[in-house]
């Protein structure tokens, strides 16, 4: 079987690995899509990901296929079933897990690399999808249910005026829930005029330039910002410009080597709480459930579908990453 590695230095490369059959409870999954995260842009960019990366590794944790075969201890799938997976695993047994807290869990790892031709999850991991749910649509759960924690963090009320910062494929996810809460206004900043277009085209009131927004918060009270961008500058804005009592969810992935810093005094006159957000504990069967409603559209948000092979210029140049979500084709069914 083919699959996509990190072979660290900035090299990307499509190679053979032995295929293999499940053991014990893990289903063996055909992949048909996978996508590419800006976690996977951060590994081969030598950055951290969600986690310590060490190369090499195979890249992609956002994957869609059918079950082709299932362990002997496997007892919720069998073959044909079509699946989406959760890729972090936690062991259930530890401190964290018991917690409830499966992405803080001590032996978690990723047990779905999705840019190869199969994956070897255990079922705790796999997730049915409805038959009407395209398998690439489904590949997209995972960005969803990530999304889904940070949102589930604000409790967000209706009504309210929202703040959200950046059109990339997870701000274009984010964007739809939020508008799923009833929000009465929601101000999307964005620098490219594409992506603007499209913020308003899925529901939101305006789409304004960073450089526009400060003389908007001296008008309005902001009661909620999202940061999907994960740059300093905006970071660091996103604190600034939030209301009074307002929640700031700081959901893009910063720089691990570039703290941010921000007025104390002033986030103590406004009480600002500012949350953060990791993972996506319990919040996957949600995702396919909400795909699977037809209120998301995907469609609409990814920017291009490469192979296997096409992904390593991908990663070089983030042509496409830049203008949306990028789909990595592997069996390609739908
Ligand atoms: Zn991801
Ligand atoms: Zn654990």
């Amino acid at each position: 079987m083919k699959a996509g590695f990190y072979l660290g230095n900035h090299t990307y490369a499509v190679q053979e690995i032995p295929d293999r059959g499940p053991e014990s409870d893990e289903v063996k999954i055909r992949v048909a899509w996978c996508g590419v995260c800006g976690t996977d842009v951060h590994k081969f960019q030598g950055k951290n990901g969600a986690s310590i990366v060490i190369p090499p590794i195979i890249l992609g944790h956002e994957c869609s296929g059918t079950v082709v075969e299932v362990g002997p201890e496997c007892r919720h799938f069998k073959p044909g079933d079509r699946v989406a997976c959760d890729p972090s695993y936690g062991c259930g047994k530890c401190e964290w897990c018991q917690k409830g807290f499966p992405n803080f869990c001590e032996t978690r790892h990723g047990v779905a690399k999705g840019f190869a031709d199969y994956v070897f999850p255990p079922e705790q991991n796999v997730y049915h999808i409805a038959d009407s749910l395209d398998l690439e649509a489904a590949a997209l759960a995972e960005p969803l249910s990530c999304a889904i924690h940070g949102l589930d963090l604000l409790h967000m009320q209706s009504g309210t005026t929202v703040v959200l910062y950046g059109m990339g494929a997870v701000g274009s996810l984010m964007l739809q829930i939020v508008m799923l809460r009833g929000p009465a206004e929601v101000i999307v900043i964005e620098r490219e005029p594409a992506k603007r277009k499209l913020a308003l085209e899925l529901g939101a009131t305006s789409a304004v330039c960073d450089s526009e927004i400060e003389a908007i918060s001296k008008k309005k009270n902001f009661d909620y910002v999202i940061e999907c961008i994960g740059l300093h500058s905006t970071m660091e804005q996103a604190i600034h410009v939030a209301g009074k009592n307002a929640k700031i969810l700081l959901f893009g992935l910063g720089d691990p080597e570039k703290p941010i810093s921000f007025n104390q005094f002033e986030a103590y006159t406004k009480e600002l709480s500012i949350y953060t957000s990791y993972l996506n504990p319990h919040t996957t069967g949600r995702a396919i459930r909400l795909l699977e409603s037809g209120q998301i559209n995907t469609r609409r948000i990814i920017s291009a579908e490469l192979s296997l092979e096409e992904v390593g210029a991908e990663l070089k140049t983030l042509e496409n990453v830049r203008k949306g979500k990028v789909m990595v084709r592997l069996s390609g069914e739908h």
